[in-house]
């Protein structure tokens, strides 16, 4: 990387993507920018845990934003863009892979694993059982030649030594397997010869080998590592994010819901408010009627001053009600 390569990331690091825009012009970075690490913005990107581990993914190719993260939550997308699916989904294929991982090794542990320790072991004994067969026959062999050569039948005591022949070839032969396998194992699978010294057990959380009652300091060493770390960090989030995910789509639900009653509010509203109007349209006529019609009993009133007059008004107004 150039030292301008360098200095661009950094910019990058510190500033955002947009850092090259104008000032005064938009600077706002959607949350959704092409350039911006979701992972990071809902909680922590994976790419960053196990590092120089194992379980080493490589570098981020994207822009860890510190001031977009620090927002998301405050913003009204939070919830809203499909991330923490996003990361959810990568999470559980790495618990996935972790635990593919802690069921192999335990299989190597039972020496179960094809290629391993068993069946090394299972083939060895197979050739030390063949020998000791062919040591057998040798011995009938021989002693048939024996009696076959004192009785003087010389072409049977030459077919029961052609025989003793063959089978002390093919002994041979095996012998010589025998004497390869037991050389190989610290050759070609060091680990396993190793492993079984001592009593091991695999990290239920993060696969590893452990010696069981292993020294303290080693212990510790194991429990705040990276890889044992990690993969603790990465169960308690994907639960985490199940629980937010749940979360946002009950509020979402709840807001369909409010909508939903909004718009039956409002329609039987504009019902009513229809209904209203239309036998409004009368009403306010008599209403007009009657303040046409009140004026002139007022006018007639005030003109004759007749009390019974003003009760029988009050009357005919009401019946209009
Ligand atoms: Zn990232
Ligand atoms: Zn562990």
């Amino acid at each position: 990387m150039s030292a301008r390569d360098a200095m661009a990331a950094m910019l990058d690091e510190l500033m955002g993507p947009k850092r090259n825009v104008e000032l005064g012009k938009d600077t706002k970075v959607s949350f959704d920018d092409p350039n911006i690490c979701t992972y990071y913005l809902v909680g922590f990107c994976p790419h960053d845990m196990f590092t120089n581990t194992k379980a080493d993914l490589g570098a981020c190719q994207l822009v860890h934003d510190d001031n977009l993260r620090r927002m998301y939550p405050e913003s009204p997308e939070y919830g809203q863009l499909g991330f923490e699916r996003r990361l959810l989904r990568f999470l559980v294929h790495l618990d996935e892979d972790n635990m593919r991982r802690i069921r192999k090794n335990k299989d190597k542990l039972s020496g179960m694993d094809d290629g391993g320790k068993r069946k090394l072991e299972d083939e060895k004994r197979q050739i030390l059982r063949d020998i000791s067969t062919m040591d057998e026959e040798l011995k009938t062999l021989m002693a048939g030649a024996e009696q076959a050569g004192s009785e003087g039948d010389i072409s049977k005591c030459q077919e029961l030594v052609a025989k003793s022949e063959l089978i002390e070839a093919e002994k041979h032969s095996l012998e010589e397997r025998l004497e390869k396998l037991n050389e190989s194992p610290t050759q070609t699978a060091p680990g396993i010869e190793e492993m079984s010294m001592k009593p091991m057990e695999v990290c239920e959380v993060c696969g590893s080998m452990l010696i069981i009652n292993d020294a303290q300091q080693r212990i510790e060493e194991h429990l705040t590592g990276k890889m044992h770390t990690g993969f603790q960090k990465i169960r308690t989030m994907i639960q985490h994010l199940k629980d937010k995910i749940k979360e946002f789509g009950d509020a979402e639900e709840q807001r369909r819901e409010e909508r939903r009653k909004a718009r039956a509010e409002e329609s039987t509203d504009k019902d009513s408010k229809d209904r209203r109007h239309r036998s409004r349209s009368p009403h306010r006529s008599s209403r007009d009627e009657r303040s046409r019609d009140s004026r002139r009993d007022r006018d007639r009133d005030y003109r004759r001053g007749n009390d019974r007059d003003h009760r029988r008004d009050h009357r005919h107004r009401d019946r209009r009600y």
